[in-house]
């Protein structure tokens, strides 16, 4: 109490007033010169905190006005289609694509892609395009295979890109034979040579990176900071994720890195050091293995309800209550899981769980130069506007694994930049699904929402049709893949 009184004393505008002429206590007077450095420092490094946050919201302003030009150019697209409606209006889209040797892989990949209309209104109606196809003619390029597949899916009329060559008729629709496309991908990678079967997720993730790559405007000057990653306080992260947002535009200017790349923070604690260090990286697909997600979730719920079961022995009545029923809830869940269910969410809590490194695996601490225990988190800084899940099932029993998933998501609290803390709300617009014995075999389709009529179409090679129920025909049905999530406006 005695001590108490005493910091009152010192920190007492009242008191202050009084003892500020008796000079003769030289100790009270350091405390107080070193009191008001310390508030000068403060109001620096608050001052600090708040020029690096402006910063931030400058990048991601950025980030999301990007996005706004495209709405903007969309909707100019769309003023020009409609003053000449006849000539240029594309034409409604269920077309499908020809199985040309074991192709369904890429035919389902490319329905998805091909249905995203910023990608589309981009391949269609921007000159940069032309621009890159142009200086790359004698070369590989993809863009220009990618920009004649979407010409020939929605075609306008005159187009230069149009190829009636490759266009065909089955009972139910005209279908285009994606040749040209298929030999461009042969000839770029080899793991696409040939009539084997491919993994779809593969090809997304070739696809997207070398689009991005032809489409890329920057020069690559990546500005060298020599920033630590180890935080002490506030002003420390805001700097690493400016240096990180500074350095990512710089490096990354293309209609891909706008529409797909996200950006994830990890936060790596070694045993031994007292603090935390900090990364941020881009990410335009997050994987989920299945079998690890349903394990994690299944250890997390039954040790939570071990818990609750301990804490019930020492408890009011109506907390017991409510304790009972979460137990309860969680039996349920517990069930499900042993029957190798899960849900979308469980992905998401399984991305952000924190991974222990002991023993043998270890990691290397550069601050106390040597392999310590150390753990290691992922969580999602920023969420791009189409996000990417592929739902990894790996081979044999654990294919079995049935995956709920949802038309519409919140991701709100797995996301850790909320601009104008508005709610984070992704719609499902396109699904790769699998059926057949393991990721490797078996066959592709996909189910893709039309951005022009907002139904669902399946996609089985070269037949598409109008999906009439979607809950029973896609959501209960076959094996979800790969999931396109269009993040609400
Ligand atoms: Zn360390």
């Amino acid at each position: 109490m005695g001590e108490l009184y005493c910091c009152q004393k010192k920190f007492s505008p009242e008191i202050e007033l009084h003892t500020g002429a008796s000079t003769n206590d030289s100790s009270y007077n350091i405390e107080k010169r070193e009191q008001k450095i310390n508030n000068k420092l403060n109001l620096e490094k608050d001052k600090q905190i708040s020029t690096l946050q402006n910063k931030i919201n400058e990048y991601m302003k950025m980030l999301n006005n990007k996005n706004n030009i495209i709405t903007k150019l969309q909707s100019e697209v769309e003023i020009l289609r409609n003053k000449d409606s006849k000539k240029n209006n594309p034409k409604k889209k269920s077309k499908g694509l020809d199985n040309i040797g074991a192709t369904c892989y890429m035919n389902a990949t490319l329905q998805c892609l091909s249905q995203i209309e910023k990608l589309v209104n981009y391949f269609k109606y921007r000159g940069k395009v032309e621009k890159v196809i142009k200086k790359m003619k004698n070369q590989d390029c993809l863009t220009k295979s990618f920009k004649n597949l979407i010409e020939n899916l929605w075609p306008t009329e005159g187009s230069a890109y149009l190829n009636k060559k490759y266009i065909s008729k089955n009972s139910n629709n005209k279908y285009f034979i994606p040749e040209e496309f298929k030999k461009k991908i042969s000839k770029m990678n080899s793991l696409f040579e040939g009539v084997q079967a491919n993994d779809a997720k593969d090809l997304v993730n070739f696809i997207v990176m070398t689009l991005h790559e032809e489409l890329n405007k920057s020069k690559a000057n990546t500005v060298n900071n020599n920033i630590s990653n180890i935080i002490f306080n506030q002003t420390d992260q805001q700097l690493i994720l400016q240096n990180f947002l500074m350095n990512f535009m710089n490096e990354n200017q293309s209609i891909i890195s706008d529409i797909f790349y996200g950006v994830t923070h990890t936060v790596t604690k070694c045993s031994r050091c007292p603090l935390p260090k900090h990364n941020f990286e881009a990410f335009f697909f997050l994987n989920f293995p299945l079998e690890e997600v349903r394990r994690y979730k299944l250890e997390f719920i039954t040790n939570y309800n071990l818990m609750l079961s301990n804490q019930n022995m020492n408890m009011n009545p109506n907390m017991m209550m409510n304790n009972n029923q979460t137990f309860q809830q969680n039996l349920q869940k517990i069930q499900l899981l042993q029957n190798n269910q899960v849900n979308i969410f469980d992905c998401f809590d399984y991305n952000q769980k924190e991974e222990c490194f002991t023993g043998e695996n270890s990691m290397y601490c550069n601050i106390c130069n040597m392999q310590l225990p150390s753990t290691y988190t992922t969580f999602i800084y920023s969420a791009p506007p189409i996000l990417i899940l592929v739902l990894n099932r790996g081979q044999g029993i654990q294919y079995k694994i049935k995956m709920e998933f949802y038309t519409e998501i919140d991701l709100t609290n797995y996301v850790e930049y909320k601009e104008n803390n508005n709610r984070i709300i992704y719609d499902l617009i396109g699904v790769v699904t699998h059926m057949g014995g393991s990721d490797q075999y078996g066959h592709f389709i996909a189910a893709c929402k039309s951005p022009i009529d907002n139904n669902w179409y399946q996609y089985n090679d070269d037949m598409a049709f109008a999906v009439k129920d979607f809950n029973t025909q896609i959501l209960n049905y076959a094996m979800p893949y790969i999931l396109f999530y269009q993040k609400r406006a």
